[in-house]
C-alpha cells in the first residue's frame, strides 16, 4: 500500500488478518492483487488465542452425533445446511492445513490424536499442545507472505465502507500506527486517511469483545464491520447472540484481555466463593445459569468479581493438568496453592453478526463477510466448543471460491466521501460501538430467553449510551 497517495486501487481488499481473512487470501486467484489490512499487528487476532482445537469429522459414523452435538449446543436454532457444510468439509480443511505445515498432535501410529471438550459426545477435536490457533494461523500467515500477489498491511483500520446502490466499491482506511510499539514502527503516517478501491471486499474483522469491559477477546476487536453493516443497511442476523464464559481471571488492566479459567478446573473440584469466602453456588451448573448466579452475587456483594478456590484440587494435579493457569495467576500475583483467585464472567464469542449465505456473501453486492463477524447460522444460539476455527475457515474458503469463479471488475464509479468525517478516531469508535450495543439491546426486546437477556444486560460494557 503506497502511503504517499490517498487513493489506492487493489483487486480484493480483505479487512482482518485472522484465520478467516488469511485463508480467503490464499484461495483467491493468484493473478489478482490481494490487500489484507489489519488494525494492529497480525498476531493481535483471536485466531492466535484459540487453545482447545479444531473439530474434524474423522469417521463417517460420527456424522449424526457431531451434527446433533452442534445443534444441541445451539439450542436447535442452527442453520442445518450450514452445519452440514461445516462438518462435511472439515476433513478436507484439516488435510489442507497439514499440507501447509500445521502440526496437529498425533498418536504413535501417525494417526491424528483427538481430544474432547464440553458438549461433545466423543473426542473429535484436533489440537496442537494448547496453542492450536497460533499453530494454524502462523502457517497461513507464512504461506501468505510467500505469495507475491498478497500484501498484508499492519496498523491500518477500516473506518467506513464505500457503498452505492447496494454495491461495495472499497473502504476508507485510517492509519493506526499510533498503536504500534517503537520497534514495530514501519511508517509514520499517524492517522492518515486513505480510500482503497477494490473489485471485492471481504470483511474478516472477528468478534466484538472490545465493546465489553470483561472479555477474553483482544481489545481491538470492536465489531467495526457489524457497525458499518448497520449504518449501511446491510443485513445482520442474531445480533444479540453473545457467548459469555462464567469464569475468567479478573483484571483491571485496560489493555489486557481476560484469561480463561477453564471449565475443567471446576470439573476437578474448584469452588466459587463470595466476598466473605463462603461458597454460594453449584459450580457445575450449565454455563449460562452459573454466569447469572455469579453476576447476581457480585451485585449483592457490591464487588467486581467473585473468588475461585483451586486449593480443593491436589497440588500435583494442578501443576500437571493446568500449568498455564498456575503460571498466569502467578504472573498476576496470585499463588493458586495458597489463595483463591478473582474471577468474573466475560464476553467470549459472538454467534451473531453480518448475515451471509453459504458462500459468505452479504446482502450487499461485491461484499463478503467471513469468520466471527459473519453469521451463517451455523452456531445457532450457542457455539459448540472448537467449531469456530473450523467454521471460520470453511466458509472463508467458500467466499474466495465464489469470488474467483464469478470475478468481474468493478466498472461503476462512486463519489469520494468527505474524509474529514473520519478524523476524530475516539468519536468514531464510540459511535460505532454504541451502534452495535444499541442493536443488541433492541434485539433483546424480542428475545424470550430471560436468562440469556439477564446475563447480557449485566455484562459491563465499554460504552453506556
Ligand atoms: C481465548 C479464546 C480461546 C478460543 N479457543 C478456541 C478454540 O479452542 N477453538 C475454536 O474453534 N475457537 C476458539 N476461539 C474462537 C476463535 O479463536 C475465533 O472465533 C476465530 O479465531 C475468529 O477468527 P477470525 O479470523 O474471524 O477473527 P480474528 O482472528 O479475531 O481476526 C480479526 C482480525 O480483524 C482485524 N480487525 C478488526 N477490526 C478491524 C478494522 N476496523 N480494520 C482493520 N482490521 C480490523 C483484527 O485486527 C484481526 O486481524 C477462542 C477464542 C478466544 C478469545
Amino acid at each position: 500500500m503506497n502511503n504517499e497517495n490517498d487513493i489506492i486501487k487493489t483487486d480484493v481488499l480483505i479487512i482482518g488478518s485472522g484465520c478467516a481473512g488469511l485463508i480467503s487470501a490464499l484461495h483467491l486467484p493468484k493473478d489478482k492483487k490481494i490487500t489484507v489490512i489489519t488494525k494492529r499487528n497480525v498476531e493481535r487476532s483471536d485466531s492466535f488465542l484459540a487453545q482447545g482445537g479444531m473439530c474434524m469429522l474423522d469417521d463417517e459414523s460420527d456424522y449424526d452425533a457431531y451434527f446433533e452435538d452442534t445443534l444441541k449446543s445451539g439450542h436447535y436454532e442452527n442453520d442445518k445446511k450450514s452445519v452440514e457444510l461445516m462438518i462435511k468439509n472439515s476433513k478436507e480443511l484439516a488435510e489442507e492445513l497439514v499440507g501447509l505445515g500445521v502440526r496437529f498432535t498425533r498418536n504413535e501410529d501417525g494417526s491424528f490424536d483427538f481430544t474432547r471438550e464440553g458438549g461433545h459426545s466423543k473426542p473429535r477435536i484436533l489440537f496442537y499442545k494448547d496453542i492450536t490457533g497460533r499453530e494454524i494461523t502462523e502457517k497461513l500467515w507464512e504461506e501468505a507472505k510467500k505469495r507475491p500477489n498478497i500484501e498484508i498491511v499492519e496498523y491500518k483500520k477500516m473506518v467506513d465502507l464505500l457503498i452505492k446502490d447496494n454495491e461495495c466499491f472499497g473502504a476508507v482506511i485510517k492509519d493506526n500506527s499510533e498503536r504500534a510499539t517503537e520497534e514495530e514502527f514501519v511508517n509514520r503516517d499517524h492517522g492518515k486517511i486513505s480510500v482503497v478501491f477494490a473489485d471485492y471486499v471481504i470483511l474478516a474483522t472477528g468478534g466484538i469483545g472490545g465493546l465489553y469491559v470483561n472479555s477474553t477477546n483482544f481489545r481491538n476487536l470492536t465489531g467495526d464491520a457489524v457497525a458499518l453493516a448497520l449504518i449501511h443497511d446491510i443485513k445482520t442476523k442474531d445480533i444479540n447472540y453473545i457467548q459469555v464464559h462464567p469464569t475468567t481471571f479478573f483484571t483491571e488492566e485496560v489493555e489486557d484481555r481476560n484469561f480463561l479459567i477453564s471449565e475443567s478446573v471446576r470439573g476437578e473440584g474448584a469452588k466459587l466463593l463470595d466476598k466473605n469466602g463462603e461458597r454460594f453456588v453449584d459450580e457445575l451448573l450449565p454455563r449460562d445459569i452459573l454466569t447469572a448466579k455469579i453476576l447476581e452475587q457480585m451485585e449483592k456483594d457490591g464487588t467486581k468479581h467473585v473468588w475461585e478456590d483451586l486449593r480443593t484440587i491436589p497440588e500435583e494435579e494442578l501443576k500437571s493438568h493446568f500449568p498455564n493457569i498456575v503460571r498466569h495467576c502467578k504472573e498476576k500475583g496470585y499463588d493458586v496453592f495458597k489463595e483463591p483467585i478473582p474471577v468474573v464472567p466475560a464476553q467470549h464469542y459472538y454467534m451473531g453478526g453480518i448475515a451471509v449465505n453459504y458462500n459468505s456473501k452479504t446482502s450487499c453486492d461485491r461484499l463478503y463477510a467471513v469468520g466471527e463477524t459473519a453469521c451463517n447460522g451455523v452456531h445457532g444460539k450457542n457455539r459448540l466448543a472448537s467449531n469456530s476455527l473450523l467454521e471460520s475457515m470453511v466458509f472463508a474458503k467458500n467466499a474466495a471460491l465464489e469470488i474467483s469463479e464469478s470475478y468481474k471488475e468493478q466498472r461503476s464509479e462512486i463519489t469520494l466521501p468527505d474524509l474529514s468525517l473520519y478524523e476524530d478516531s475516539e468519536k468514531l469508535e464510540r459511535i460505532y460501538g454504541e451502534k452495535v450495543l444499541r442493536a443488541i439491546d433492541e434485539a433483546d426486546k424480542y428475545d424470550n430467553d430471560e436468562n440469556a437477556k439477564l446475563v447480557r444486560s449485566k455484562i459491563s460494557r465499554k460504552y453506556n449510551y
